[in-house]
Order: C-alpha cells, then structure tokens, then sequence
C-alpha cells in the first residue's frame, strides 16, 4: 500500500510532468473505482479554468489544483498514475485503466494522465477550492512540515490519550501518513516500545519520536518509497527504503542497533508490529 513517502514521490513526479498544461479532456472507462469517478465536475474543469496551477500532498491524497476547483486522488491500495505522451487513441489501455485526463503538450501535442488501480480501493473525488479545509478537517499535522509549536500541541495531545504510541502515531487526527512500516522503524529509531502508553512518553522521547518519524519518512522519499507489494512511481520504477527498514519484516533475526534483542513480530491493532525486545522500552 503506497504510504506517504510514495505519494510524496508521485506528486513530485506528477507536478514536473503536468504543471502549467491545460486539461483539455478526459476518459472514462470505467464510472466507478471506490466511489463514482466526479465526471461531471472534470468536464467542468476542462470547459473553464483548466489550467494545472499545482499539485501537492496532504496526508496520502493527491491534491490537483486548479483556479476553482480540485481534484483528489487517493491511491488505496493498489491505484497509480502513469502517463501517456501522444493521442489517447494511439494508446491501448492495460486492464484495470479507469481514468485518464488529457492535457494540451504544446501546439496539437496531448499529455495524458492514467489512473489505473486493480483492486480500486483507490478513488479521485473533485470539489469546490474553498471547500478544501473542510475536506481535510479532520486531518491532524504533516510530520514533514510540523514546526516546534505544532510539535508542542502533539506531545500535549499524546499525554491525554490512552492509546499506545504505535497506534497513537498512526492515528490520522493525530499525526497524518505515518502508516505501519513508518510507525515501526520510527518507534524502533526513538528507542521506544510500540506498546508504551503516549501519556506515559517523557517529553524528550517524545522529540526524538516525532525526529525519527521525519527523518525516516525523509530518507523513504529520498530512496523511492518502499515497494513492498506493488508500488511503483509515475515512471514505473521501484522504490529501494525497503532494503534499509531496520525491524519491518525482519522478524527472528538480532538487532542491528543493541546487538543482542531478538526482532519479535506481534500482531497490534489488526496490524503487524515489529520491534527489538531489548532495547526499545
Ligand atoms: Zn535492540
């Protein structure tokens, strides 16, 4: 499932690709992936201000901009974007394509972008630009951009709740795409146990809980994602994080950091949780 980092990396392909072109038209071959793909809204993107001003990230979705209106795109657990250069008829569609949304490529040229997601638990909403709060309300910080003060209001936060600081972390109202594998290798990078009750987290592991989140999510997207099952980006590459995970998956063999913990695989919250049993507590 493409987590944060691999939607990062997507909206940062997307945006080299597309930004500044005129959505001059789209294509539907299928009326649904989740929930019914907003066409009548696109048209009305293509017939007004088509402009792409920009694309950008918030918690997993894909935010397209334009003058009035946005369309969203949530990958799910399988969806991606490819491109097309050229006309769409000159393009045979793979199976599982259910959008695609042409853009002008210069003079007579068309750039098309194609949603394709096999299980289609992916979906592309669109809505009103001023309609965007209220969209995300109820989203919590983006660990990449959160300054000392939102840092502050999260620790206050940690020390009301009674979850444990896995699922406390991975809790969108919270802290907004820090899914399973980011969860592990952050808990596993601040020494702490997934286990541990967030009230009970001193505020100076609770730092350096919220610097290991950054930093690894940093790391994630400067080595491509983790392709765990099938992610791949715009260009159709794998990601390589997966080969630096310190605990996620790496069940029964030692620690790499205290050289003597067994990495335990446990069952959290309907999730896998990996972690040292030594030296994080
Ligand atoms: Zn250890």
């Amino acid at each position: 499932m493409p987590e944060l980092p691999e939607v990062e990396i997507v909206v940062r392909n997307l945006n080299d690709i597309v930004i500044g072109k005129k959505l001059k038209a789209t294509k539907l071959w299928r009326k649904d992936v989740r929930f019914p793909i907003p066409d009548k809204i696109i048209q009305k993107i293509v017939n007004g201000e088509n402009k792409l001003l920009n694309i950008h990230r918030r918690a997993k979705f894909i935010v397209i901009e334009f003058a009035d209106y946005l369309i969203i795109s949530h990958l799910g657990m399988t969806g991606a974007w490819s491109t097309h250069k050229g006309q769409l008829s000159q393009y045979t569609p793979k199976k599982h394509d259910h959008l695609a949304l042409g853009f002008e490529d210069g003079k007579d040229k068309e750039l098309w972008l194609i949603y394709n997601d096999p299980r289609r638990f992916g979906f592309v909403h669109a809505i009103r630009k001023q309609d965007l709060a209220t969209y995300f309300a109820n989203y919590g910080f983006e660990p990449l951009e959160m300054n000392d003060q939102q840092i502050e209001e999260l620790y206050q936060q940690a020390k009301k709740s009674k979850s444990p600081l896995k699922t406390f972390i991975m809790n969108q109202k919270n802290i907004v795409g820090v899914g399973n594998i980011y969860a592990c290798e952050a808990l596993f990078l601040a020494e702490l146990s997934p286990f541990k009750i967030a009230s009970k987290v001193k505020k100076e592991s609770f730092l350096k809980l919220v610097q290991a989140i950054k930093k690894n999510l940093k790391q994630a997207i400067s080595k491509g994602g983790s392709s765990i099952k099938n992610y791949r980006n715009v260009n159709e590459e794998e990601g390589s994080f997966q080969k630096s995970h310190l605990v996620y998956g790496k069940e029964k063999t030692k620690c790499t950091r205290c050289k003597t913990g067994i990495i335990v695989r446990k069952v959290q919250a309907g999730r896998s949780t990996f972690f040292c049993n030594a030296c994080q507590r």
